[in-house]
């Protein structure tokens, strides 16, 4: 049996105005051919879960492409053309296979195609024809599509957010792959899309109301010829028709796997106000430091890199900096900066302006560090990536207390590693700025004492119903009210 692995996966936030191109997949992950299998197999990555399982079972595996880029803005339409015709021309050069895993995120947007992994799946699925099974896996903050799903025979996404399962739900997805091929089932796949979009803070599967969410989802897999339950929590900050929650049920059955979306989508509707959330104040949170146990992780909603923002509102910073007593670290995206910095030597005092999204903030820092940028790490962290590269960076301290890393390339705070690679050490800190929403709490949540997320402002700001929204959907809660 040979099974081939392609995946284009991207997250893609149709509000912001720069779109995402071929360098964004360069300096993220675009691999060919063995090198996949290289990057991920020990990972805490579904591709990692994807190649253990076919291996025990002793299918071939055909690696073709993995191209992955850091959540931005839309995708070009060469940028596209060129991944879609790599993953075609790639499988057609290998035909005939018995199958085929695929990695799509689920929520990719380019500048043609609005639903993107719809898009590509279903050409895919052109290709090879309605008997190659297609079984992948995908991220819960997808907007699956009936395309998606109809191009597919079997979607599965990660239970966890902060996402730590990657690896076990590619493995998962693996094996309804090997029992594919042996016969042993024949999965029929069934979305149900809930006219309700899920606040993002709400996502966090360690908090309610995720928890009795996922608690009664799973439950069904204790019926007979249940295969695969996922919970779609959706993006909010993708304008596209298919924006907002679902359920994806693989079962033996169409019957029974409507029946089960049905359930799930009475459950959640039921309780649809407790997805909205409460929204806390750059103020407010500002004036709590005092009470919270030390470090504080201090979550920057609307800066959110995970989900596409710059990584350099300098919202939180500034005002960290006028409460002047509050040792801080921040991270922001700013290669100008570190180019200055890096003109000047360690141990040196100067004016350094950093440059935000439309504003910036002079102060006299003294530069403590300059590191090139790269780590790794090994542990189970959101986006289970091992090689990191932040481009050339780094490390100042202000009067006021703050200690700023300025990075040459956007990348997500989903590894400490960040920050020990630079010599910055988390438990000196009062404040720990990460610039998401619950991805982050997988690596600094065990170093901190407690954890705030904060309704700042930008491209991500934790209210929805604050962007304008021309193609989702309607009625979807909260933007309209449901019966
Ligand atoms: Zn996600």
């Amino acid at each position: 049996m040979k099974v081939a692995i392609v995946g284009i996966y991207h997250e893609s936030n149709t509000f912001l105005p720069k779109p995402t191109a071929l360098d964004d997949f360069k300096n993220g992950h675009l691999l060919k051919g063995d090198s996949i299998i290289e990057e991920y197999e020990k990972a805490h990555h579904e591709l990692g879960g994807i190649i253990e399982v076919l291996k025990i079972n002793d299918i071939e595996i055909i690696p073709l492409i993995y191209a992955e880029a850091t959540p931005g803005g839309v995708i070009t339409a060469d940028t596209y053309d060129y991944l879609l015709n790599e993953v075609i021309s790639s499988v057609q050069n290998v035909l005939p296979v018995d199958g085929i895993m695929v990695v799509p995120h689920g929520a990719g947007v380019s500048q043609k195609y609005r639903d993107m992994d719809g898009h590509w799946l279903s050409e895919l699925r052109k290709l090879v024809g309605n008997d190659i099974p297609i079984i992948g896996t995908l991220d819960p903050h997808a907007n699956v599509s009936k395309l998606m799903v109809n191009a597919t025979n079997a979607l599965v996404a990660y239970k966890t957010n902060p996402h730590v399962d990657q690896r076990a739900v590619g493995k998962e997805a693996a094996k309804i792959m090997v029992d594919t091929l042996a016969k042993r089932i024949i999965p029929k796949q069934v979305i149900r899309q809930f006219p309700l979009a899920i606040s993002i803070e709400q996502q966090y599967t360690s908090a309610e109301p995720c928890i009795s969410l996922y608690q009664y989802v799973h439950n069904f897999l204790k019926e007979d010829g249940v295969i695969s339950v996922s919970v779609i929590l959706g993006f909010p900050y993708a304008d596209v028709a298919e924006m907002g929650s679902a359920v994806i049920i693989v079962a033996d059955s169409e019957e029974k796997a409507n029946r089960i979306a049905l359930n799930v989508e009475e459950y959640v509707l039921n309780r649809k106000h407790d997805f909205v959330g409460d929204k806390k104040s750059v103020e407010e949170v500002l004036a709590e430091i005092p009470q919270h146990e030390k470090p504080i992780l201090m979550l920057d909603m609307g800066d959110n890199i995970g989900g596409g923002s710059p990584g350099n509102s300098l919202v939180l910073l500034k005002g960290l900096e006028e409460l002047g007593n509050t040792r801080s670290f921040v991270a922001i995206y700013d290669p100008e900066a570190v180019k200055i910095c890096a003109a000047n030597s360690l141990g040196s005092t100067f004016q350094l302006t950093i440059n935000g999204d439309g504003d910036t903030y002079e102060t006299e820092v003294t530069l403590v560090n300059i590191v090139s940028g790269k780590f790794t790490e090994s542990t189970p962290r959101h986006g289970g990536q091992v090689n990191y590269d932040m481009g050339k960076t780094a490390v100042v301290k202000t009067k006021n207390k703050s200690t700023i890393m300025l990075t040459s390339l956007r990348i997500p705070p989903f590894s400490l590693q960040q920050l020990l690679s630079a010599g910055v050490e988390p438990l000196m800190q009062d404040v720990i700025v990460a610039k998401g929403v619950n991805a982050p709490i997988a690596a600094y949540g065990p170093v901190c004492g407690s954890i705030v997320q904060v309704n700042t402002p930008g491209y991500t700001q934790a209210d929805m119903t604050l962007f304008e929204h021309k193609y989702r959907r309607k009625p979807l809660f909260p933007f309209e009210n449901i019966a």
